[in-house]
């Protein structure tokens, strides 16, 4: 079989295979490049002839492209819908309204705006609608993700995506500014979550090496593609490879720590940052923490940690159900066995000391890139103490920080 980090794109997204890992893997995706105008009609053609598409955007947006789409649109032969949007979903309350009452002859969603893209991937989850997203910058947050989630009134609502997607790239379009800081900053982030997920799979046995390697590839050439000329592309590119891998794992591969940091750092810090950012304060104060862990001697603590003191505080702070929350908590308290722990430290210590010495190199990056110096004096030690203390309680989340909590030292390293 040919190595899925070796695929073509356009092929890699189209790619079914029954894997080793025992399950049928297929990312239900399809990339188009050329034109976008034209991949739109041609797509369009195929999946709403005759029939409406919404097309998702902003207000400012709308004014300076819509005309564009919406004639792609009916060049297909097909009715544009208009749905207006603000880019803060959570705050305008006439954003449910227009897309909940989506007619019933709506047959495609597009997307030509990154910051809608959670919206566009949870709309078009929700109705089982094809999602098309106009890819015009390096960030693709969302795009293709297989449980996409969205804040709605104040809750973080979940939904497994399992609708067909296109993605289509104009390469010539394809533009930088400060997205291609914050694709990287995602991008790279994964990193931890690799380390994560390879503990997932010793403690719980859950693991694909498919879609381990195709990650790791995904996420080495997002780093080695900072620093070329052709990065918004790039990283762009890098971007959907590790969305399929996401898609093969069901969302797993990228649920590491420093993803479930940055969910409780939404609320805090001076300043709002993006999800891909947070994740990458995250995943560079996670490094340093890991290696502390696996690099001190420790025995197991023996006090057990107040599971249901954790649940409770965990569901206030995001909205989900305690019971849900502690039974989680519960499941991925049986997997930790102290001997084990201590195996796998020692398995990972040397790479996770190659990674901390990589840390500087990916903030320089990030920063070259266009990144926000802002980001690493927004969090207090307070905060950051408090979210890396509950992250390991998130439901489907597993990581270092998991064996942590069971053996004690997250009271102590931080
Ligand atoms: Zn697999």
């Amino acid at each position: 079989m040919e190595k899925l980090a070796q695929m073509d794109l356009s092929a890699l997204a189209e790619h079914k295979f029954a894997c080793l890992c025992g399950k049928n893997h297929a990312a239900k995706a399809h990339v188009l490049y050329g034109d976008a105008s034209e991949s739109l009609k041609a797509v369009l053609e195929k999946i709403a002839p005759m029939s409406k598409a919404a097309l998702l955007c902003t207000r400012d947006a709308f004014y300076a492209e819509g005309e564009r789409w919406m004639r792609a649109v009916r060049n297909a032969g097909a009715t544009p819908l208009n749905v207006i949007l603000a880019k803060k979903f959570d705050n305008a309350l006439e954003n449910i309204g227009g897309l909940f009452s989506l007619p019933d002859d709506v047959r495609a969603v597009i997307v030509f705006e990154s910051a809608l893209y959670d919206v566009a991937s949870y709309f078009s989850a929700l109705k089982n609608l094809p999602a098309v997203y106009i890819a015009r910058s390096a960030e693709a947050e969302n795009m293709l993700s297989p449980v996409v989630f969205l804040k709605i009134r104040r809750k973080t609502e979940f939904i497994y995506a399992d609708n067909e997607k296109y993605v289509l790239i104009d390469p010539a379009s394809i533009t930088a500014g400060k997205s291609a800081a914050a694709a990287f900053a995602s991008l790279s982030s994964a990193i931890v979550s690799l380390i994560d997920y390879r503990v997932r799979g010793v403690f719980t046995g859950e693991y694909c090496s498919e879609s381990y390697n195709l990650a790791r590839a995904a996420i080495s050439s997002a780093v080695n593609a900072a620093a070329s000329e052709n990065a918004p592309l790039e990283l762009l590119e890098a971007r959907i490879r590790l969305a399929v891998a996401e898609t093969y794992t069901d969302g797993k591969i990228l649920r590491g720590g420093e993803n479930a940091v940055a969910e409780f750092l939404e609320a805090a810090g001076k300043a709002p940052f993006s999800f891909a950012e947070r994740k990458f304060f995250a995943a560079l104060k996670l490094i340093d923490i890991y290696h502390a862990f696996f690099s001190l001697p420790h025995g197991k603590d023996m006090r057990v940690p107040d599971y249901v003191c954790r649940a409770k505080e965990v569901a206030a702070a995001t909205g989900a159900k305690e019971s849900v929350v502690l039974e989680g908590i519960l499941k991925t308290a049986a997997a930790v066995s102290d001997e084990r722990v201590k195996e796998t430290g020692a398995q990972l210590l040397f790479e996770i000391e190659a990674l901390k010495n990589l840390t500087g190199k990916f903030a320089a990056t990030y920063y070259a890139l266009g990144g926000n110096k802002e980001l690493f004096k927004n969090y207090a030690p307070e905060e950051v103490r408090r979210a890396v203390f509950y992250a390991p309680d998130l439901p489907e989340t597993f990581s270092v920080l998991t064996l942590m909590r069971e053996s004690g030292a997250l009271e102590y390293l931080l």
